[in-house]
């Protein structure tokens, strides 16, 4: 495996390969969830390209950008060991100058949920995956149904902007007790952590409920109201797989989405009817 870490460097492996390359974008400590990725890109494409870049521009103010966690040394070993060809690591010099074009998300999708309680994070995202998908150029790009919306909206720019990439849907990896693996996981404590796996388990009901025939959303989300009780939700919603508004839930047509707090720890996770 190679660690590049400039645009030169890595322009000038780009310019060389000619077979298919498959291509993971990560912010880095790295779990069983980027390695499902990971594995999957490693086997659909001749070169497998992944980065790890800790973007700031999707982060807001207040949130956890100077304290996300970072451990370079074993994701390098991580990587190494899945048969990555290329391990992309600028720092932010690198990737941003002071005056920089913006991208800005689109209003259906990118102003709800996520978009609504995190203004301006989508842009951040796209705008990153943009520059990304420029200098790796990839075949296929490998993104998880965990950050179910941000899939979407990736989808969305490559659709809009015509780019010529494959976006491929991952399924989300659990721990064995049903948390969605997340680097930000780290931060929670043994009391927080036994209270996030309420997270899981309300989507697990919400999917029994849908699965004996109840498709009302509010009685639905009521359900998983009182499940979630003890964290600090911050939206529950059912959407369609498109991001738009159901009246009730359509089988092979919904997402159940919740973003909720536990301590200080804002945790995300869905469930895909
Ligand atoms: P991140 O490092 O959080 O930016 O995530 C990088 C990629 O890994 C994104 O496409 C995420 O959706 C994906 N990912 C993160 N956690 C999981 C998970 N538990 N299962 C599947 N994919 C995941």
């Amino acid at each position: 495996m190679e660690i590049i870490t400039t645009i030169q460097q890595l322009q000038e492996v780009r310019n060389t390969i000619t077979t298919s390359v498959g291509f993971v974008p990560t912010m880095g400590a790295l779990h069983d969830g980027h390695i499902s990725l990971i594995k999957q890109a490693r086997e659909q494409n001749e070169i497998l390209i992944v980065s790890i870049f800790v973007n700031p521009t999707q982060f807001l103010k207040g949130e956890d950008l100077s304290t996300y966690p970072s451990k370079d040394e074993a994701d390098k070993k991580i990587c190494e060991l899945a048969g990555v060809d290329y391990l992309f690591m600028p720092n932010i010099n690198t990737m941003y100058s002071n005056d920089e074009l913006g991208i800005t998300a689109p209003i259906i999708r990118g102003f709800v949920l996520e978009g609504y309680n995190r203004p301006g994070h989508f842009d951040g995202v796209l705008q990153i995956v943009l520059k990304l998908f420029n200098l790796v150029r990839p075949t296929n790009a490998y993104f998880g149904k965990k950050d179910a919306q941000q899939l979407a909206l990736i989808k969305q720019m490559v659709r809009n902007l015509y780019l010529q990439i494959n976006i491929i849907e991952c399924e989300i990896i659990r721990d064995t007790d049903g948390l969605a693996l997340s680097s930000r996981n780290v931060y929670l404590n043994d009391e927080e952590r036994k209270i996030a796996l309420n997270i899981s388990k309300s989507l697990r009901e919400a999917t029994k409920l849908i699965l004996l025939g109840e498709y009302n959303i509010g009685k639905i989300t009521k359900q998983m109201r009182s499940t979630l009780s003890q964290t600090d939700i911050e939206y529950i919603q059912i959407v369609s797989r498109n991001f738009t508004y159901i009246e009730e839930c359509e089988l092979q047509n919904t997402i159940i989405l919740v973003a909720t707090k536990v301590g200080t720890t804002r945790l995300i996770d869905n469930l895909w009817i």
